[in-house]
């Protein structure tokens, strides 16, 4: 069974809040290094210029993604699509950085991914710590009656939470993710195993389907075997 991707066309939300094309863009807006669109930052991934690499006959740098825009240092900016990252890659950070750029398309994917993927974990974690996310199905069952479930995470290998009721509906509106598995999930949680929880949060179930996205977007099938779009 497929668990639709919340910030998909079938998210209502998320089609609903789309700029038209001719509509003012707000917040910070930054151009992006690979097409050279001019974008809301928000809607771009920041890279860090990173380490020098080469000799002095052929200094380079590494560019490092920066999924939370926190780094300090100098910054370039890219939209998470594969034709950017590539373009990117070919010459646009080493022009946007003004000096050599010691990377790939491939590259830039994998960091992509192990730091959205990084950033799901975490966001899971700090959500429980700071009692917006519940785990365990009675609690998400209840969430869900109530009208409190923004986002429900349900664990790769939890057919049978995923059968449930509200978790259906949640799935079939596209307000829910596949993560980890029960045991991974339960980790995150303290406890032997989760089958699903639930974000109670709008910011943080927002970040949580961004981030899930980009891991969907730029995970290659060999090394995430932990994931899955899918609940088995
Ligand atoms: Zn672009």
């Amino acid at each position: 069974m497929l668990v639709p991707d919340p910030t998909s066309k079938t998210s209502r939300a998320a089609r609903e809040q789309a700029p038209r094309d001719d509509a003012p863009l707000r917040g910070p807006v930054r151009t992006c290094a690979g097409c050279g669109k001019r974008e809301a930052a928000r809607d771009l991934v920041r890279i860090a210029l990173g380490e020098m690499v080469g000799d002095a006959s052929a200094p380079a740098h590494t560019a490092v993604v920066d999924l939370r825009g926190t780094s300090t240092g100098r910054g370039a900016h890219v939209h998470p699509v594969k034709e950017c990252l590539a373009k990117a890659a070919r010459g646009g950070l080493s022009r946007a950085f003004k000096c050599a750029i010691a990377t790939t398309a491939d590259d830039l994917s994998d960091q992509l991914a192990s730091s959205a993927a990084r950033r799901v974990t975490g966001l899971l974690g700090g959500a429980y710590r700071a009692r917006r996310l519940e785990a365990g199905s009675d609690v998400v069952v209840e969430a869900c009656r109530e009208g409190r479930a923004r986002l429900v995470v349900v664990a790769t290998d939890a057919s049978a939470a995923a059968k449930l009721t509200e978790v259906r509906e949640a799935i079939d509106e596209g307000r829910a993710i596949a993560w980890a598995n029960k045991r991974e999930l339960g980790a995150l949680f303290g406890r032997d195993e989760v089958a699903v929880c639930v974000v109670l949060d709008d910011g943080i179930a927002d970040e949580l389907g961004r981030a899930h996205q980009l891991v969907r977007s730029f995970s290659s099938t060999r090394s995430e075997a932990w994931w899955s779009p899918e609940v088995r």
